[in-house]
């Protein structure tokens, strides 16, 4: 409420009958309302009053609801009303600034954008018709006012669920769940019947998706059905029948969902398939546009060495009760659930227990097993406490026996040796299974991407990396060094108390050695440029 006082503005609460009768007068005689007056015609001051005192009445704390949208809009064409009749008393200003409220918690119950419209227009009627008013000062407080309810808005507008596609590839079913926006889900698989399901949080879906569910006659995925649960939760589950294993995963531009599920043995491969690939489609060529050995030559990855960090007197990083040891094991041993369903795949763990195992005997056992692959999963820590995210690092300096034994010896001193190793990675840059590394790096982080940020809204990607650790060197297959949080970080450190974070890190681990089998496999039919 403005506090002006001057000639056309009596100040009410200081002004006697007498005295309003007065100024009344004068107001007549300097600013004359349009309409000739009559014994009867209500003062601009009494209009005005009246008017506070309905506002007050629908503001009253004792009335269990907020007002009406008719209540509200009434009263705004009360204030509006004022200004008609009485364009230059000096309540005009205050009674746009009151309409203006109102349209404000109009739009603050109802959310329809003409109430916030509404409410801009008399602010800037204030500014532009009354530029003298004191209120004027109050405007941009109440603009911010505004964005902030608008902003809550369309923080608690659900996402719109606007496709589900089901699509037979060549090793399954793939279904991708489209999404106006990024959102949270959960998703289990169930047993009795076998099925999947997700529940996507706060989302609506597509009208067109609630006229219930869709069969199909082949292959693995046999029923798509969409639900409403509480809280703006929309369930997709997805009806299974002999699907070997699946993985989730999303992409961007637009946010969506995929489901990739993969055949089961015995089942058959839809006739259409079996026309639509008569002949293996060439190799796929990696990031830096080569076929790598292994492309060429077709090999697939048949045994990974998965290598859980530190363990025994070595506990690695510290921190909120845990350790990195104990974490990554939990990590490891649930990958290793993940890839042991898949019959093609071998894995190897370097450590079960929190047993100590020297660095070079990781690799060690790596190389003994003839492994295709070699991940090594960490946590990380800075002393920075707001340092956070994911990193993933590649190094591999197989080819050369030389450089293997170099890199050994090196590698059991100091820091001294670091800048010797930076040399021997340019050394090694032409070797084929670097690219293979970083190719393979590149998964880890994409995927652990995609899995996490759902529920670390703030994962930050530090990126592909390559560094001289001395757990890859030696490695005669491709490595990678996987950083997969900071337990040094608040936030994150409770995040990995969860088993349901640690499970999203192992599926994102699984999901990246599906993906590279994919590429060796030339399953993928995308070839980079
Ligand atoms: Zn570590």
């Amino acid at each position: 409420m403005s506090l002006r006082l001057s000639l056309s503005q009596p100040h009410r609460s200081l002004l006697g009958y007498q005295a309003v009768a007065t100024v009344w007068l004068v107001m007549g005689l300097l600013n004359g309302p349009v309409f000739p007056k009559t014994a009867s015609a209500a003062t601009a001051s009494e209009l005005y009053e009246n008017a506070l005192s309905r506002e007050r009445a629908l503001a009253a704390p004792s009335r269990p609801q907020p007002p009406s949208l008719r209540e509200l809009q009434t009263l705004i064409r009360r204030y509006e009303g004022i200004v008609r009749q009485y364009p230059r008393s000096g309540y005009c200003d205050n009674a746009y600034w009151q309409a203006a409220g109102l349209a404000l918690t109009a739009f603050k119950h109802y959310a329809h954008s003409d109430d916030r419209r509404d409410s801009e227009k008399f602010l800037e009627l204030i500014q532009s018709e009354y530029p003298s008013s004191s209120l004027i000062s109050a405007i941009p407080g109440r603009r911010d006012r505004l964005e902030a309810i608008a902003h809550s808005h369309a923080r608690l507008r659900p996402t719109l669920v606007t496709s589900i596609e089901r699509t037979l590839v060549d090793d399954g079913v793939r279904v991708t769940i489209g999404l106006d926006a990024e959102v949270a889900y959960q998703y289990e698989r169930l047993a009795n019947p076998d099925r999947v399901f997700f529940d996507l949080h706060n989302t609506e879906p597509a009208q067109h998706l609630l006229d219930g569910s869709r069969s199909f006659s082949n292959d693995v995925v046999r029923k798509i059905r969409v639900g409403r649960r509480p809280n703006d939760t929309t369930r997709v589950v997805l009806d299974l029948a002999n699907v070997q294993n699946y993985s989730v995963f999303a992409l961007y531009n637009p946010y969506r969902l995929v489901i990739d599920t993969v055949r089961g043995p015995n089942e058959p491969i839809p006739p259409e398939l079996a026309r639509l690939a008569p002949e293996p489609l060439p190799p796929t060529a990696n990031a830096s546009g080569d076929f790598s050995l292994s492309r060429q030559l077709g090999l697939g990855v048949r045994r990974i060495v998965i290598d859980p960090g530190h363990g025994g007197h070595d506990p690695g990083t510290r921190g909120s009760g845990m350790s990195e040891a104990d974490l990554v094991l939990d990590i490891a041993l649930r990958l290793r659930t993940l890839v042991a369903m898949q019959p093609s795949t071998d894995v190897v763990l370097t450590r079960e227990t929190n047993t100590f195992i020297p660095l070079e005997e990781r690799t060690a056992i790596a190389n003994r097993n003839n492994a295709d692959l070699f991940l090594s999963i960490h946590v990380n820590a800075s002393t920075n406490p707001r340092a956070r995210g994911i990193e993933t690092y590649f190094l591999n300096f197989a080819a050369n026996p030389d450089a293997e034994s170099l890199a050994a010896r090196e590698n059991a001193s100091s820091s001294r040796t670091m800048a010797r190793l930076q040399g021997l990675v340019q050394t090694i840059a032409l070797n084929d299974k670097l690219d293979e590394s970083r190719e393979f790096a590149e998964m880890v982080q994409d995927s652990l991407e995609e899995q996490l940020r759902p529920t670390n809204p703030t994962l930050q990607d530090l990126g592909v990396k390559q560094a001289p650790f001395i757990v890859l060197i030696g490695a005669k297959m491709p490595s990678v060094l996987t950083e997969v949080s900071f337990l040094s970080n608040q936030a994150e450190a409770l995040l990995l108390t969860e088993d349901d974070y640690r499970q999203r890190i192992a599926q994102a681990l699984f999901n990246a050695v599906l993906r590279y089998q994919r590429t060796l496999k030339n399953v993928q039919v995308a070839t980079r440029p």
